[in-house]
């Protein structure tokens, strides 16, 4: 009976807290989605130790530290200037300081940000290493911009984000648009108003200048990692797999390489205008040259594999049957009709690559319909998981060898499926990674709080 009112006690505590965060932060919903699907999951967690619910944990885990706006100013090739704004949300620093990507996109608003800083907090816990949540950006589209006027904006952008920023304070990384260019730029505008060699202040550096050897690699070969340990648990393997991966970029590419390197068939993946349709399986190498080197549309890539076909539009990649989708370009590029083709088509396993890819319903159809789901906070961790370690070399003076590296990561990446499957068994919803991940990154941070005072 004290079990039954301590879950609605908890069930009204959340409610009400999400409440406050739709009042406080209106037109937001991004950032509301991200929060829903955390408190729903916590439930069970107030209702066990309602200590948390008297110290106000999660009133204070959903206001973030410190959010800041700024002005980018910056003068295009042609003379023109053009005004931009940056953001730095600095949401949680209970375990450790703020982490978290810069992200240049025309989408980038507040709710975006704080959604992705919001993310970042349980992320991070989950990696098991002392970092906090944050996570920055701006509207600025670097699509058709030269290296010059790419670096013109970065440097502008340090020049307001430098205040904020530091190797014990805030140590920002890349994200959708900012990749070892942009951090390149920054570190080097950072190091002329700052002074002195702070390695630490950057992660996703080039290895040439203190940059992790693996970092590049880390979120996709993560994403894959993990999916392997869930399909483990039903005796399936990525060497008798259809893989179909969203999106072309960092995450995507390693995601492509590591599942290929397991023996999996990878028949598509896509950018921001449509997708390529490969039945003989993704040249991976096409792929990164196209769009690391050359940064040109994933369109050319049939001009160079007549097998392949091109098709515009996004949303049509998920109607190709599969037995794991990857979706590793965006927020809510999983919408409830996609899922439901999905699923239709029998797929196994989704493994987030991106943040927050699946709409609250797609993530609901494929739970109830036995599909093993992988969120983004664990599935996509091993990118920030190596950011860390990149800052511990930076500390040590120090650079691990790639494989040493990526053994890390692997173990990384087992332990947050060990960890959030336990979670889950731990709190009534077993088998369910959404509610043992959000528990599992969840009470690092509580507990961290907790013994902090009320702060
Ligand atoms: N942007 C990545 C993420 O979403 C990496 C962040 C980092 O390395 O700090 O987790």
């Amino acid at each position: 009976e004290t079990e039954l009112e301590n879950t609605a006690a908890a069930k009204q505590y959340v409610q009400e807290v999400y409440e406050t965060v739709k009042r406080r932060n209106p037109n937001e919903s991004e950032f509301h989605q991200a929060v829903k699907e955390i408190v729903d999951s916590l439930v069970p967690v107030f209702a066990k130790h309602p200590k948390y619910m008297k110290a106000g944990i999660l009133e204070r885990i959903v206001e973030p530290e410190r959010v800041l706006s700024f002005r980018v100013p910056w003068v295009d090739d042609q003379g023109k200037v053009h005004v931009n704004r940056g953001f730095r949300v600095q949401f949680n620093s209970a375990i450790g300081p703020y982490k978290g990507g810069l992200r240049f996109h025309p989408s980038v608003n507040a709710s975006i940000i704080k959604f992705l800083g919001f993310e970042q907090i349980f992320k991070n816990s989950l990696t098991g290493q002392q970092i906090g949540g944050g996570k920055g950006g701006s509207d600025f589209d670097p699509k058709g911009r030269s290296d010059n006027e790419i670096m013109r904006f970065t440097q502008s952008f340090m020049t307001e984000l430098y205040k904020y920023i530091g190797p014990d304070e805030d140590v920002p990384a890349g994200d959708i648009g900012v990749g070892a260019r942009e951090i390149g730029f920054m570190f080097g505008q950072y190091k002329r108003i700052r002074g002195g060699h702070q390695a630490g202040v950057l992660t996703g550096k080039s290895v040439i200048y203190g940059g992790s050897l693996a970092r590049t690699e880390a979120t996709g070969f993560g994403t894959v990692y993990f999916v392997h340990e869930m399909l483990q648990s039903i005796g399936w393997s990525f060497a008798e797999s259809t893989v179909v991966v969203s999106g072309s970029g960092n995450v995507s590419i390693y995601a492509i390489q590591k599942a290929q390197q397991l023996g999996a068939k990878v028949v598509a993946c896509s950018d921001s205008n449509g997708y390529i349709h490969d039945p003989n399986g993704i040249n991976v190498d096409t792929v990164k040259r196209l769009k690391e080197v050359e940064r040109k549309r994933i369109s050319e890539y049939v001009l160079e594999h007549p097998g392949a076909t091109y098709h515009e539009g996004c949303l049509g990649i998920w109607t190709i049957p599969c037995d794991i989708a990857l979706p590793c370009a965006t927020q809510n590029e999983i919408d409830i009709n996609s899922a439901k083709i999905l699923v239709a088509n029998g797929v196994k396993a989704i493994g987030e690559g991106a943040n927050m890819p699946s709409t609250l319903e797609a993530i609901d159809l494929f739970l109830e319909s036995g599909v093993l789901f992988g969120p983004a906070k664990a599935a996509n961790a091993g990118g920030v998981a190596v950011s860390a370690l990149e800052m511990s070399q930076n500390s040590m003076r120090y650079s691990w060898a790639f494989h040493e590296v990526d053994d890390k990561l692997h173990e990384i990446m087992k332990n947050i499926y060990r960890n959030s499957i336990d979670a889950a068994e731990e709190y009534g919803c077993s088998g369910n990674l959404v509610a043992g991940a959000n528990i599992a990154g969840f009470l690092r941070v509580a507990d961290a709080m907790m013994l902090q005072g009320i702060v």
